[in-house]
């Protein structure tokens, strides 16, 4: 399955009219970790608790100072090149940070302590993809 077929199957259609009432919430971010450069984010519950949990260790092993800036994360769109997948962002099942030093088909620049969180956490990494990388995406699932 895809990552977006995983999704489908899970939470349903991004475009269905209940999945933002069933799935989407506000998170307070800045309430949690002052640090965030937003104060709120719409995002997928499920995500959200990930996020959670991979911030608190951010925090702890002071990695946080990575992030710099949040570049989005719930937005019902197309792939990137793509004129029939659906991106990860349409479930708000990604988040996009630090995009201008990151950019798609770079390598990244994040350091592999702050991957190794993120990913100790259940969370996918654009920066660890094989072939295309999009170093700026962290995800639910793998795309
Ligand atoms: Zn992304």
């Amino acid at each position: 399955m895809t990552a977006q077929e995983i999704l489908e199957s899970r939470y349903g259609s991004p475009q269905a009219g209940n999945f933002e009432s069933k799935w989407m919430t506000l998170w307070e971010v800045k309430k949690e970790f002052t640090w965030f450069p937003k104060k709120t984010i719409y995002i997928h519950k499920d995500f959200c608790e990930l996020l959670k949990g991979a911030f608190k260790d951010l925090e702890r092993l002071n990695l946080h100072t990575e992030i710099k800036f949040f570049d989005g994360c719930f937005n019902i769109r197309l792939v990137r090149g793509s004129k029939t997948v659906y991106s990860i962002h349409s479930w708000g099942c990604a988040m996009d940070l630090n995009a201008a030093e990151n950019p798609l088909a770079s390598e990244g620049v994040w350091s592999r302590e702050f991957i190794n969180v993120m990913v100790n956490h259940g969370i996918f990494c654009g920066q660890n993809w094989i072939g295309r990388k999009d170093p700026m995406h962290f995800a639910l699932v793998n795309g």
